[in-house]
């Protein structure tokens, strides 16, 4: 079911159920009020990433205060996306830009990874998971992909379940179409990893070759930006063997 995206989606941490009542946090009261300048009686749309969406009515009890009163349920919630992400860390403006973008292009865990040449090895879980959730309210996600605390790379293979094909995409990968390899692969659990800024190393490359659970892609003859990669990289997952 197509979201609704006339009306304003605000993400919650309470249960919701019919006739729930949901203070928003102060924030997110300012917003509703005076950003977004809603008034008493306004809709809106609620979701906690548990219980699906649900259609609230703003109260306005008194200044500054705000009550969203829960009516109706408007879209039950979906499965979690299967899809792990797994990407380098990159500095702070295009790290928010690269979790949104995996939110909205359907990954259900995000999994922070750093490589050889990772520049920005410790990054804020809490900023991650804010920014996944803004992009599940602008997007319509219901079910909020995970984000999972930053591993080294050789950790992460080494808990790898090798049940789940991990899609490499590898820079120095040669010229065979992606399509054509990853519809080879059929469909089944799926992991995904983007290197950094400074790509990842040969040894890492040559690892990760080796490995019986990776298939290498290639996103074409030029060298993509690592949040531009991790775009296209989503978009012939999803389009192949994905769940567009
Ligand atoms: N120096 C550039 C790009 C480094 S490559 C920057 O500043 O971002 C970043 C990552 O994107 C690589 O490790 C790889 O995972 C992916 N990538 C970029 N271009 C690619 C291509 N043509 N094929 C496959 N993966 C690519």
């Amino acid at each position: 079911m197509r979201a609704n995206y006339r009306l304003q989606r605000l993400f919650v941490p309470d249960d919701l159920g019919p006739g729930a009542t949901v203070v928003p946090e102060p924030r997110q009261t300012h917003y509703l009020l005076n950003v977004m300048r809603m008034r008493e009686g306004s809709e809106l749309l609620v979701f906690n990433g548990r219980d699906g969406e649900w259609a609230a009515d703003l109260v306005v009890p008194g200044k500054k205060k705000a009550e969203l009163h829960v009516g109706s349920l408007v879209r039950p919630q979906p499965a979690a996306s299967d899809l792990v992400f797994c990407f380098a860390p990159l500095k702070a403006g295009r790290l928010d830009y690269l979790v949104q973008k995996a939110v909205e292009m359907g990954a259900g865990v995000i999994r922070p990874v750093t490589t050889q040449h990772t520049q920005t090895p410790k990054v804020g879980l809490d900023r991650l998971r804010a920014n996944a959730i803004e992009a599940a309210e602008q997007c319509g996600v219901l079910a909020v992909p995970a984000v999972e605390e930053t591993v080294s790379l050789d950790r992460l293979l080494a808990d790898w379940d090798p049940s789940r094909r991990l899609i490499f995409c590898d820079e120095a990968a040669e010229g065979d179409n992606p399509l054509a390899i990853l519809t080879g692969i059929g469909k089944g659990p799926l992991g995904l990893i983007v290197g950094p800024e400074g790509g990842f190393s040969d040894e890492e490359r040559h690892r990760l070759h080796a490995l019986p659970f990776v298939t290498a892609i290639w996103l074409g003859p030029r060298i993509l930006r690592a949040d531009t990669a991790a775009v296209a990289a989503l978009a012939v997952v999803q389009a192949s063997i994905g769940d567009w």
